[in-house]
């Protein structure tokens, strides 16, 4: 069998290119078996299949071809784009992430000294960007995995590693939505580590000697925050339960339950009063004072008629979305984009029945059928208060996809 050259492309390669440029995975899948030398070739342009796929944000193709060892340092495009670029610029999250598990370098420059992140904000893929610059790679995490100096065990047990890479590079920073991943993920049994690893990060990160990433720093530290709240929830919770001993215990994560209803709770004019005063009291005691992050955030939250501080916590952190953002979010968690509503107001969004029913005991106040006017449904709707479980499980079924 003849070797190709670099520029002559047999004809399967041809075909996976234009299966790819099909968006085509079955046929790709079939003609993949075919290729006999490895799937690093390159088409006219110096692309491989593993850019095109990224650049079509056609995650199951590029899984595959990595899969099959395709390699992502593998480069003869000419503008030097690598395949995190072209998956920053194809608006895929999930793409840009398995790219990222694959060990891309995040800081390579394109021809025109580029990084992916800065090409997804160009071209206003702000979850690129995001999933980007949130990234953590696993090996700066498998130091806490392991026994250190005078340690019994590691903060992190090895089997929760990927489980805690999760956690760390999640974007979205609304306390409920940490709560709901610690607990989702099997985290909430080691709230201790999690607190102290966390903390060790924030240090690590400030004290580098060089490229120091001050905003990833300032994250750690926030995680670290909540994952302190919900610790003293579970303390609360604890000695409620040692005091009504004759009560059945509720449910083992009731803590939880506790944090985020503190976390929504409004008071009568719908801020978030628990949230404003312990973000405030994160900012606090982030011990690295003399940075830009935290000037930032202290001069912010400082000034007359601030924004809310969760909003200049995401802001300080993942940075402005420009004023044409008009994504919507989850009333609970903060999720973007959530596709159930309401079925009875069809004013606010979540992103399932859980997030509905975290919110219920805020929402029911103000939720009313869209036909009555605002002033009359405040009045008739929250005047029926307690509502009765009955009618939220009925509502609660009753949940659309808009
Ligand atoms: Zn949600
Ligand atoms: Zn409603």
């Amino acid at each position: 069998m003849e070797p190709n050259t670099e520029n002559k492309l047999d004809e399967v390669q041809r075909q996976i290119f234009d299966r790819i440029a099909k968006n085509d995975v079955n046929g790709f899948k079939q003609l993949i078996t075919q290729l006999k030398e490895g799937v690093d070739f390159v088409d006219e342009d110096g692309m491989t299949p593993l850019q095109h796929a990224c650049c079509k944000g056609n995650k199951e193709a590029v899984q595959i071809l990595l899969d099959m060892g395709a390699d992502i340092h593998f480069n003869k495009h000419g503008a030097d784009y690598t395949p995190l670029h072209f998956a920053a610029l194809s608006g895929n999250t999930e793409v840009c992430r398995l790219i990222l598990d694959a060990g891309i370098n995040p800081s390579s420059l394109n021809s025109v000294s580029r990084t992916a992140s800065q090409m997804a904000a160009f071209v206003g893929n702000h979850s690129c960007v995001e999933t980007i610059n949130n990234y953590v790679p696993r090996k700066t995490l498998e130091y806490y995995t392991r026994v250190q100096g005078q340690q019994k065990e590691p903060l992190i047990p090895p089997g929760m590693m990927d489980l805690f890479h999760q956690f760390v590079i999640e974007i979205n920073l609304h306390p409920v939505r940490i709560a709901l991943n610690l607990q989702s993920l099997g985290l909430l049994k080691n709230l201790q580590g999690l607190k102290k690893t966390l903390e060790l990060m924030c240090d690590k990160e400030m004290k580098k000697t060089n490229d120091v990433n001050e905003l990833m720093a300032f994250k750690f530290h926030y995680l670290g925050w909540i994952v302190s709240e919900l610790m003293r929830c579970e303390e609360q919770c604890k000695a409620q339960r040692k005091e009504k001993l004759n009560e059945v215990d509720a449910g083992k994560h009731d803590f939880v339950e506790l944090f985020i209803k503190r976390v929504l709770k409004e008071n009568k004019i719908g801020q978030l009063d628990y949230i404003e005063f312990t973000l405030r009291d994160c900012v606090r005691e982030f011990p690295f004072r003399d940075c830009t992050v935290f000037r930032q955030v202290v001069s912010q939250l400082a000034a007359k008629d601030p924004q809310p501080a969760l909003v200049v916590f995401r802001n300080a952190i993942n940075g402005h979305r420009g004023f044409a953002d008009d994504t919507s979010y989850c009333s609970s968690c903060g999720n973007e984009k959530p596709d159930k509503k309401c079925s009875k107001c069809k004013q606010v969004k979540y992103c399932d029945r859980e997030c509905q029913r975290l919110h219920w005991f805020m929402h029911k106040k103000t939720c009313a059928r869209p036909t009555s006017n605002a002033t009359a449904s405040t009045s008739t709707s929250s005047a029926k208060e307690p509502i009765d479980t009955a009618e939220l499980h009925e509502e609660l079924s009753k949940i659309t996809t808009s």
